[in-house]
C-alpha cells in the first residue's frame, strides 16, 4: 500500500468518533474506525440493550459546536425546545413554578467577569450575596452533574450558567433521544466510505503506525498511549425509570433543596421508543444527581427518589422498569480554580497522535467539547497524513485562524488587520471551533472577522476588518442562515 493509500484511524465511535471519521473522510482521506462495543455511540446511547433511553438528558445549544457543525454538513436531526410550562423548582418551600427565584437571579443578567482563580461560591457569594451564590452553586449541578459546583473554578461556572440559563431559548432536545443522532452520525460516515469495525478493541500494542485520532475517554485513551492522561470530572448518580402510566406530572423539577450544595434534576423530557423498554412502560423520568466520592449507590439513589416522592406523587405505584446506576467522569470535564480548558490533556500527542473526546483541551460545553475536539484532531491528522505521503521530513506550515486573516488581509482589498493583546480570552471565548477558527460580523456596512490566539505568549486578538470584504461577506452571509435557520419543534 502506498503511503497516500494508508488510512487515517479513529479509535472510538461515540459522538467524537463519528465526527472526526466524518471530518477526516470529508479531507479526502481512507478512515477506518475502530469501536471496543458492538454498536456505536458511546457515551450518548449508554447501553447495548436499550440504546433509546439515554444516560441522562442530553440537550445540546443551538449556539454551540454540536448544532452549528451538524448544520454546516447538512445532517437533518431533528430537535425540539423545552416544555417551559412543564417546569418546576423544590426547595425547601415545597415545589412551585421558578418565579421567585427568576427574581432572585435577575442581577445575574448583567454581564461580569469572573475570575479563574477564585472559587465560584467564593466570587459568587462577593458578586451577589450569599442567598444568590447559594442558589447559584446549587443550579451549577444541573449543567455540571458535580456534587459540589460551588467548588470549581468561577470562570468555568459563571460561563455555563450563562450560556444555559440565561440564553434558555437556543436549549433544544433532540426527538427520539441521542440515538437518532448517532445514526444520523453513522449513516453520514457509510455514506463517506468511513470503514467501521464493531467489537475492535485498540490496545497498546495493535496501536496502528498512522495518523490516529484517540477519540475515547481519557482514561481509556491513557492506556491506549500508554501514559498518563487524567482531568477531574463528576461522579453522578443516574436513576431512569419508566413509568405505565403519566400522572400529569412536571417536565422538569430541579431539586435544589438546602441539604445538598447541588442540584438533583428530574426529568422527562427524552423521547423514548416504548418498545426499547419492553413493554414495560412508555413515560421515562429520568433523574442525575452529583454525589461526593464517599456516596454509594444505594445512598445517591435514596436522596434522588426523596425527590421523586415529593414531585411525581404516585411514580412508586406506576413503575414498569428501572435502572440505577453511578457513573464517573462520564459527564464531561470540570475546570477547578486555577485553570481553563486550556489545561487539559492537549489534542496534539506527538508522533501523529491526536486526541478527541469531552475532556482534552477544546472549548464548549458538554459533548461540545468532544465536536470541537475531534474537528481539531482530525484536520491535524489530515495534516500529517499529507505530510507523509507527499513530503516526509518537510516541517508542516500550520495555518491557523491568525494567520489565515494575515494572508486574507494581505490580499483582500482596503482591509486592515489589527492585533491586540487581552488579559483573557474570557470576553471573546469561542464556543464553536468546528468553522474557519474567526468569528464573522457585520455591522453598519463594516464586516469584520475575529480571532482570538491563547498561548504561551498571552492573548492575542486579531480583527480584520473592511467596508469592501467580498470574499469574507459572501462567507458570512452563507453562514448566517445557517446559524439562523429555525429550528423544527
Ligand atoms: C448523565 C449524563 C448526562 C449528559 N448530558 C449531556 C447533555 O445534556 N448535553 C451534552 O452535550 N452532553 C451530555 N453528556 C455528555 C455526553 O454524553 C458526552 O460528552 C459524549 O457522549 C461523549 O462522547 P465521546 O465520543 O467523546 O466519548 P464516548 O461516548 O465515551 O465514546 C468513546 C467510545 O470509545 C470506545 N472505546 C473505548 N476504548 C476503546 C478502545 N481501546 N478501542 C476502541 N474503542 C474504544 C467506547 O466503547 C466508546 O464507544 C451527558 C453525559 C452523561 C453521562
Amino acid at each position: 500500500m502506498s503511503e497516500s493509500e494508508r488510512p487515517i484511524h479513529v479509535v472510538g465511535g461515540g459522538i467524537a468518533g463519528l465526527v472526526a471519521a466524518i471530518t477526516a473522510a470529508e479531507g479526502g482521506a481512507p478512515v477506518v474506525l475502530h469501536e471496543a462495543g458492538g454498536r456505536l455511540g458511546g457515551r450518548a446511547v449508554g447501553s447495548a440493550e436499550r440504546p433509546w433511553v439515554n444516560l441522562g438528558p442530553h440537550v445540546v445549544f443551538t449556539d454551540g459546536a454540536l448544532v452549528r457543525w451538524l448544520r454546516q454538513q447538512r445532517i437533518d436531526v431533528s430537535m425540539r425546545g423545552p416544555m417551559v410550562r412543564g417546569l418546576r423548582m423544590l426547595d425547601d418551600r415545597g415545589t412551585q413554578f421558578p418565579i421567585r427565584q427568576a427574581v432572585q437571579l435577575l442581577p445575574t443578567v448583567l454581564r461580569r467577569e469572573a475570575p479563574v482563580d477564585e472559587t465560584f461560591g467564593a466570587w459568587a457569594g462577593n458578586a451577589f450575596g450569599e442567598a444568590t451564590a447559594d442558589l447559584l452553586c446549587r443550579l451549577g449541578g444541573l449543567i455540571t452533574y458535580h456534587h459540589d459546583p460551588g467548588a470549581l473554578s468561577a470562570r468555568f461556572m459563571w460561563e455555563r450558567y450563562r450560556r444555559s440559563f440565561l440564553s434558555a431559548d437556543r436549549v433544544r432536545w433532540i426527538s427520539g433521544g441521542w440515538l437518532s443522532l448517532v445514526d444520523a452520525l453513522a449513516a453520514r460516515a457509510r455514506t463517506l466510505g468511513v470503514h467501521i469495525e464493531l467489537d475492535d478493541r485498540v490496545m497498546p500494542q495493535t496501536l496502528p503506525d498512522a495518523p490516529t485520532v484517540i477519540a475515547t475517554k481519557l482514561s481509556a485513551a491513557a492506556r491506549v498511549l500508554d501514559r498518563g492522561l487524567s482531568w477531574p470530572g463528576a461522579r453522578t448518580a443516574l436513576l431512569d425509570v419508566a413509568t405505565t402510566s403519566d400522572r400529569g406530572w412536571p417536565a422538569v423539577i430541579a431539586d435544589v433543596r438546602s441539604d445538598l450544595a447541588t442540584c438533583c434534576m428530574i426529568e422527562r423530557e427524552t423521547a423514548v421508543d416504548p418498545d426499547a423498554l419492553g413493554g414495560k412502560g412508555g413515560h421515562l423520568i429520568q433523574a442525575q444527581l452529583g454525589v461526593a466520592p464517599d456516596v454509594g449507590v444505594a445512598e445517591g439513589v435514596a436522596r434522588i427518589e426523596d425527590g421523586l416522592d415529593v414531585g411525581f406523587p404516585g411514580w412508586r405505584d406506576a413503575i414498569g422498569w428501572r435502572r440505577a446506576q453511578i457513573v464517573v467522569d462520564a459527564t464531561g470535564a470540570v475546570d477547578p480554580p486555577g485553570t481553563t480548558w486550556r489545561d487539559r490533556p492537549s489534542v496534539v500527542q506527538g508522533d501523529d497522535l491526536f486526541l478527541a473526546g469531552d475532556a482534552v483541551a477544546a472549548p464548549g460545553f458538554l459533548s461540545e467539547v468532544s465536536v470541537n475536539s475531534a474537528v481539531d484532531a482530525a484536520r491535524r491528522a489530515l495534516n500529517a497524513r499529507r505530510g507523509r505521503a507527499f513530503a516526509p521530513g518537510w516541517p508542516t506550515v500550520e495555518l491557523t485562524p491568525e494567520r489565515r486573516l494575515a494572508v486574507l488581509a494581505a490580499v483582500l482589498p482596503a482591509a486592515s488587520l489589527n492585533t491586540t493583546t487581552a488579559a483573557s480570552a474570557d470576553d471573546v471565548e469561542p464556543v464553536d471551533e468546528t468553522g474557519p477558527g474567526y468569528r464573522v460580523e457585520q455591522r453598519a456596512g463594516v464586516t469584520t472577522a475575529t480571532s482570538i490566539t491563547a498561548d504561551d505568549g498571552g492573548v492575542r486578538i486579531t480583527r480584520l476588518a473592511s467596508s469592501r470584504l467580498p470574499g469574507i461577506a459572501r462567507a458570512a452571509v452563507e453562514r448566517l442562515p445557517v446559524w439562523r435557520r429555525p429550528f423544527r419543534r
